[in-house]
């Protein structure tokens, strides 16, 4: 998720406001990080597009806290609908891999009470079967 270049955002962005009227956002969020993450999501189904308000958060105080989130802008119209479903569904994934949570389970050998996220009993170290157990 973490390939894409930083260089070639610097260089795109400075040539968005020429081109501004054809471009579509298509994501926004306080942490840069995010839209980083979902610009490679664009970048892997090549999808043109850059990130605006990148380095804008000098300015937070100045202007409305809005205006100074980063932004992830596609470079055509057209793609903007596959590149809202793309997002969309990475941040379902990321959703759902959030919402996981396991239950704690009970060892079925000797009745030890175990966290969810062990994969094996840690009192008698008898592998969770999720079928039996
Ligand atoms: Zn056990």
């Amino acid at each position: 998720m973490w390939f894409c270049s930083v260089a070639s955002i610097k260089v795109i962005s400075s040539l968005n406001q020429v081109q501004q009227i054809n471009m579509s956002r298509v994501f926004v969020d306080e942490q840069l990080s995010w839209v980083i993450q979902a610009k490679c999501v664009l970048d892997d189904a090549q999808i043109p597009c850059y990130i605006k308000n990148e380095f804008a958060s000098s300015t937070a105080g100045e202007v409305p806290f809005l205006e100074t989130w980063p932004e992830l802008w596609v470079h055509k119209q057209t793609d903007s609908i596959r590149a809202k479903q793309l997002i969309d569904a990475w941040q379902a994934t990321l959703k759902a891999t959030q919402d996981t949570t396991f239950e704690p389970w009970k060892c079925s050998q000797c009745g030890e009470l175990n966290e969810g996220n062990f994969a094996l009993c840690w009192s008698c170290g008898k592998v969770l079967d999720p079928i039996t157990d």
